[in-house]
């Protein structure tokens, strides 16, 4: 894992990922090719192969592994569905040839759960090298954040991990406190680098798959699993705190404060991104109604307030 205030993936990272995705596509196919020749000619299999955990000794493995939690940030489902089809598919390879090196029936299962799930992950590979290309172009330059695109995957993604870890959903709009002023005091250039400063706290508090998006102009959304509302408010009340406690120094030595104002809201089973969204930006406006620098959670009936 990065750590917190590096970005998920540097900008050169991003240039290069949709060449690197090719070239473990090539690792993986050189692989499976190797596994074929012992099997066929009778060679001498590699100590890798075998082993129950030959998916992460393979060069795929190698490369995946360690990368896999921040390829998931980007492209959660599709990091998942690859991992999963990359496992099985050294099952099923593994169970072939052994079945074979022992002289035994050949389940034809196992060879189409073997087709089955290489054609996934050459399918995987090629979504994540897509989404990749689009990222190169549609991440914010300023920021160094995803934009809106892509959001409403990752919410229904995030909807899905809620259900199956027994955990809540929730969604906080962020928006700067008075970032006018600050503006119109010390000019457009500082008011984009209070922007990447306030961005860079965010992310230094994130855990894990939390998400954090540039949502417009000077207004941040979080995407974030918590095991309920008080947890989670928790986690914006230490947001809140963290900006107080960390301010931009400008080139004079003095030190630019900056707050935001929270609006949160618990996303249900059935919610759609977009009510969720609506009931956090009403709270958002109680926020900066009932004076800034503070968290206020969704009133709607469904969205159960704190
Ligand atoms: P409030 O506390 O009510 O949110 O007040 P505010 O001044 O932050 O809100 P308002 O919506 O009136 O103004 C938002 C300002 O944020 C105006 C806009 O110029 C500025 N802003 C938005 N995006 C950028 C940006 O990328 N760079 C800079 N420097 N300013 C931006
Ligand atoms: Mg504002
Ligand atoms: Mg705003």
């Amino acid at each position: 894992m990065p750590t917190s205030d590096e970005p998920l993936f540097s900008a050169e990272e991003i240039s290069e990922m949709p060449q690197r995705l090719d070239e473990a596509m090539q690792w993986h196919l050189a692989w499976s090719q190797r596994l074929l020749r012992c099997a066929l000619l009778g060679e001498a299999p590699a100590e890798d192969m075998l082993q129950a955990n030959a998916h992460q000794l393979c060069e795929f493995g190698r490369w995946f592994g360690p990368i896999s939690t921040r390829l998931q940030q980007i492209e959660p489902l599709c990091v998942h569905n690859l991992d999963v089809a990359h496992t099985n598919m050294h099952r099923a390879i593994r169970e072939l040839y052994l079945a074979v090196l022992e002289k035994r029936h050949v389940d034809s299962y196992w060879f189409e759960a073997f087709e089955h799930n290489q054609a996934a992950m050459v399918q995987e590979l090629a979504q994540l090298k897509e989404q990749f290309v689009r990222v190169r172009a549609q991440s914010d330059p300023l920021t160094g954040l995803p934009l809106r695109h892509g959001l409403d995957t990752l919410f229904s993604v995030r909807q899905n991990d809620a259900e199956r870890s027994g955990n809540a959903l929730f969604i906080a709009l962020a928006d700067a406190d008075h970032f006018k002023k600050i503006n119109d005091r010390h000019g457009h250039p500082t008011g984009d680098a209070a922007l990447a400063h306030l961005a860079k706290t965010l992310k230094s508090a994130l855990r894990g798959n939390d998400q954090v998006l540039r949502y417009g102009g000077e207004e941040f959304m979080l995407i974030f699993l918590s095991t309920d509302n008080e947890a989670a408010g928790h986690v914006a009340e230490r947001l809140l705190e963290l900006v107080r406690a960390s301010p931009m120094p400008l080139p004079d030595g003095q030190m630019l404060h900056l707050t935001i104002s929270i609006g949160m809201t618990r996303a249900l089973l059935h919610d759609s991104l977009e009510s969720a969204v609506r009931r956090a930006d009403v709270a958002l406006y109680q926020a900066k109604r009932r004076g800034r620098d503070r968290l206020e959670w969704a009133l709607a009936e469904t969205a159960e307030p704190a």
